[in-house]
């Protein structure tokens, strides 16, 4: 899905026109700052030899995920990727738009639990809860919202979908509503996996770490973010 083609070729190394790939672009003038412009016969439309704003590169698509993995900020990677704030806000959503979830096994034995974080300004608290497959390590589905029933409903729906064997979670009462009693596991150290991934996920995400003043503005951003972190290891 993410491709890794590098489009460094100039339009005067190729002689395609890059609207329509016709090989009829005739030269036509140059910009202000000097660059050869093209004019395609073929689709009346205008080029320029190369684009010095690398933004729009495929390969800056991966290096927006390896950043964002690793800890780097949006106005930090922006700054590392010589692109602006608003066009790496843009792919980040868009790229997070195509990231599919994982396929689910049936009979898996999972962790769920949730973990706090604040938007918009500090003391505007949202949790993000998710579900780690105890085996594969693998995040298998999150939401973002309020410690509420309606936001594990997703979650725990999702795991009985998949014909989960068993769900541990730590003792917040809302679990035994809305998971199945027969699944439902409570006990000491069977949230361990899921408590050590708590850690790894607040130490790789700036936007998750403790006492600072990087924290999401938008609960869209978050979940874009954490979509990233979470599936797009799987398309790389
Ligand atoms: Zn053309």
């Amino acid at each position: 899905m993410l491709s890794v083609a590098v489009s460094c070729s100039r339009v005067s190394d190729t002689g395609k026109c890059p609207h329509c790939k016709a090989i009829s672009i005739i030269k036509n003038g140059r910009t202000k700052t000097g660059k050869q412009q093209y004019y395609c016969k073929s689709c009346s439309r205008r080029c320029i030899d190369y684009y010095s704003y690398k933004a729009c590169n495929p390969a800056v698509n991966l290096q927006i995920i390896e950043l964002t993995r690793e800890g780097l900020g949006i106005r930090s990677t922006a700054r590392v990727l010589k692109i602006s704030p608003t066009t790496l806000i843009r792919k980040i959503i868009q790229i997070a738009d195509n990231l599919k979830p994982p396929i689910i096994c049936k009979g898996r034995t999972y962790e769920v639990d949730e973990i706090k974080t604040y938007w918009k300004k500090k003391g505007k608290a949202v949790w993000i809860v998710y579900a780690l497959e105890r085996k594969t390590k693998q995040v298998v589905s999150f939401n973002v919202g309020g410690r509420s029933n309606r936001t594990l409903k997703v979650i725990v729906d999702t795991l009985m979908m998949s014909e989960a064997k068993s769900i541990y979670t730590d003792r917040f009462p809302n679990y035994q509503y809305i998971i199945d009693k027969k699944k439902h596991k409570v006990c000491f150290y069977g949230t361990n996996h899921i408590e050590r991934k708590n850690l790894t996920l607040r130490t790789h995400l700036k936007r998750l770490h403790r006492r600072t003043i990087c924290f999401s503005r938008s609960i869209k951003m978050l979940f874009a973010c954490l979509k990233l972190y979470f599936f797009s290891a799987v398309d790389i």
